[in-house]
């Protein structure tokens, strides 16, 4: 192991935690699941490689503490779905780990659009989904699972890149009209309702963390608009839990979502820190409203490849990868990353 890769610790991403189920065939976005065995596996096998499940507040401590060499991890579950109560928590307890919930209030709301699971269910019923390519309709096939998979893909950079934020949740909201998906319905199904969440913050094991109102990809927006939804979270999760969180997960957290200007803004929120999805171990000096975490992916539910993420190792090459294709600048150290012009 080259230890320059492992840093101090690690922040783990989760978001679905459910047993396998055959309910839904078409599920493109997967990955987001793990079962319950493989968490509990999984922080088996941390624990045993030497690493101490950690609260956020204890990871940036010992992160920026020069004398403390005891590795971490901390577990951190975005949006909140209710399955991160039904068969997460258990396990959770069981080994008596801290985990963060970063709760994108308007889907606790049930104002808010999960958009990427209402285009899932959309496709998985549809026998074609039309839609503007340029500046006229097009009608995509969408019966075999393969023209399914296309066409999610295609609906996707349509609504995430080729449309602002606003005109995305008016665009699912006019697509789940047309396909008889009820997005309210969807968010009552999946997402904690105040009274669930109420009961889990009481557990000295939970943590509540802001995820704005609506889950908008931060470096879409204005500043105003930003500002406004981050607001907006704290507010709600104040009034309905009494509840000011001191930790931020910015939604999706990717690079296209989250730029410089973002993570000001958010550093003026006075967080502690704010976490991104953009892989890589902790390591001091890192900059606290960018940090980087690590998918446990539901593609990859291995020990092997958890034993991978534990070096640090596959971090530096994901990010030389990525500096090839020029997209992003690049630490001396080569643990972290930022996008060009960016964070
Ligand atoms: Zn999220």
């Amino acid at each position: 192991m080259a230890p320059w890769t492992q840093g101090k610790g690690l922040i783990f991403t989760l978001h679905n935690v459910l047993p396998d189920s055959e309910a839904h065939k078409f599920r493109p976005n997967a990955h987001l699941d793990v079962t319950p065995e493989f968490l509990d596996s999984t922080i088996t096998q941390v624990k045993q490689a030497g690493l101490e499940f950690v609260s956020l507040d204890e990871a940036m401590r010992r992160t920026q503490d020069e004398q403390c060499d005891r590795r971490f991890a901390v577990l951190t579950f975005d949006d909140g779905y209710r399955n991160n109560l039904v068969h997460a928590y258990p396990v959770l307890k069981r080994h008596r780990a801290p985990f963060t919930i970063f709760v994108a209030t308007g889907f606790v709301d049930r104002t808010s659009e999960i958009w990427w699971v209402a285009l899932e269910r959309i496709l998985e019923k549809a026998d074609y989904l039309d839609m503007p390519l340029g500046a006229r309709m097009v009608r995509l096939p969408t019966r075999t699972k393969a023209e399914k998979c296309a066409a999610y893909k295609r609906a996707v950079l349509w609504l995430a890149h080729d449309m602002s934020e606003a005109a995305q949740r008016l665009e699912i909201r006019r697509m789940a009209r047309a396909y008889g998906v009820d997005m309210e319905g969807l968010a009552e199904e999946l997402i904690l309702d105040w009274a669930e969440l109420s009961g889990l913050a009481e557990d000295p094991l939970t943590e509540i963390g802001a995820h704005t109102h609506d889950h908008l990809a931060l470096a879409r927006l204005g500043e105003d608009e930003m500002r406004e939804n981050v607001q907006l979270g704290l507010d709600r999760l104040k009034a309905e839990l009494g509840i000011s969180p001191r930790h931020f997960a910015y939604p999706y957290g990717y690079e296209a979502a989250v730029d410089r200007r973002s993570a000001e803004v958010i550093g003026s929120f006075g967080f502690d820190c704010a976490l991104t999805t953009r892989p890589g171990m902790m390591t001091k000096g890192l900059q606290k409203f960018a940090l980087p975490r690590i998918s446990l992916n539901g593609h990859f539910q291995s020990p092997t490849v958890v034993s991978q993420y534990i070096t640090g190792a596959p971090f530096p090459i994901y990010h030389a990868w990525r500096k090839a294709k020029d997209h992003l600048t690049f630490r001396d150290d080569g643990v972290a990353s930022a996008p060009r012009e960016a964070v």
